[in-house]
């Protein structure tokens, strides 16, 4: 069985240990070693890697009690190994494991709700709570949960005896009696867990709840502790300062600016419209009657605007009214109208000579082109 050198001390990245092991499986190797600062996959925390000698262990896992670090080459049996840890990945783990146990431990402290869910991702830590929690009370979570940073309260591991387990009041998300684990957060929380942990808060430097939802009658949560949580603040206060810089004004200031803006915007583009229908109004009063297909490229309209268009301009056609909007390098989407007949068959034979995609109603199609403006005037111009 190895020996975890992990519980009794989380900082050590640097050891040397003897190779009990090494099984191939398939293209990789499973090596076991008598002693081993590795932490395999376990609680929510992914398996280290670093290296034993020289080989690059990818990652590391557990099965029966033993520790198995994953390689893509073997080391031989009996060898005495230096191994490392990848430390800065592992610490940044510890700081990201040890900062949910605190928003837990608090979370459990102040409104009884259990952690029923976790996972460490890319993008932060994954936290599903049993109760729902509000914004508000979210926010009151990380300010307490930060302040147990400041404090740099001691954090400790050990395996109480089965008496002072069952005396204990601790948080765990199975029912273990044996051989379990104890991760105290000194005066905050109690919870059974097999990962390594920081050795004080105050090592976790910063947490920070970035999104809440509801989630069947809890919240999830997606957070960020240690240097994650300072570069996720600092980029995003720096983009805030630029947003802000670009509206001319303060950054707390930014919010109600683009709400400004947006409704300006809508009030534009409702504006741009009714002139758009008026105009369109006037083009199709204005045209010539036609026995030809009538092609309009419009490359300012969007396609509801083309639909209009197409439908105005209907009764001065005898034959099909084609609009266009798009360019020659992205392509033509097209709206199609005709009265009577049935266009469906059209549309399958204009796609397949230029290029194209889409269909409809007897009386009205639509689609793309990838296909140029000339292109498709040699084949409708007819
Ligand atoms: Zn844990």
């Amino acid at each position: 069985m190895t020996e975890r050198l992990y519980f009794t001390d989380s900082h050590l990245s640097e050891f040397s240990a003897a190779v009990t092991g090494c099984i191939r499986t398939g293209e990789l190797y499973e090596i076991a070693l008598d002693r081993s600062a590795f932490f395999p996959e376990g609680g929510g925390q992914k398996g280290d890697s670093g290296y034993i000698g020289s080989v690059r262990v990818l990652d590391t896992l557990e099965r029966g009690g033993e520790v198995f670090h994953i390689a893509a080459q073997p080391v031989s049996v009996g060898s005495i190994c230096d191994c490392r840890i990848d430390w800065a990945q592992r610490f940044s783990r510890m700081q990201s494991h040890s900062g949910e146990h605190i928003v837990s431990g608090i979370v459990h402290g102040d409104y009884g709700f259990e952690n029923v869910g976790f996972h460490m991702g890319e993008d932060g830590m994954i936290v599903d709570f049993s109760g729902y929690l509000t914004e508000d009370e979210l926010k009151l979570v990380e300010l307490k949960a930060n302040r147990a940073i400041w404090e740099n309260r001691r954090i400790t591991a050990r395996f109480p005896s089965p008496d002072e387990l069952r005396a204990m009041d601790y948080r765990s998300k199975l029912e273990l009696t044996e051989n379990v684990r104890i991760v105290e957060i000194e005066g905050l929380d109690l919870c059974a867990c097999c990962a390594p942990h920081v050795s004080f808060t105050g090592e976790i430097g910063m947490i920070r709840i970035l999104e809440s939802i509801r989630r069947r009658d809890g919240v999830r949560i997606r957070m960020l502790a240690g240097e994650a949580a300072y570069l996720e603040a600092a980029e995003s206060s720096r983009e805030l300062r630029r947003v802000s810089s670009l509206l001319s004004v303060k950054p707390e200031g930014a919010l109600t600016a683009v709400e400004d803006v947006l409704r300006k915007r809508d009030e534009l583009s409702y504006r741009l419209g009714g002139f758009k229908r008026a105009e369109i109004a006037r083009f199709a009063e204005n045209i010539g009657y036609t026995e030809d297909n009538l092609l309009l490229f419009r490359p300012d309209f969007d396609l509801d605007e083309l639909r209009l268009l197409a439908n105005s301009v209907l009764p001065k056609c005898g034959k099909m009214v084609c609009g266009f909007t798009g360019s020659d390098s992205e392509g033509y989407k097209y709206v199609i109208a005709q009265r009577g007949g049935d266009l469906r068959e059209k549309a399958k034979e204009l796609n397949a000579l230029l290029r194209g995609r889409g269909g409809g109603k007897p009386e009205m199609i639509q689609g793309s082109f990838s296909a140029t403006e000339e292109e498709i005037r040699k084949v409708l111009e007819k």
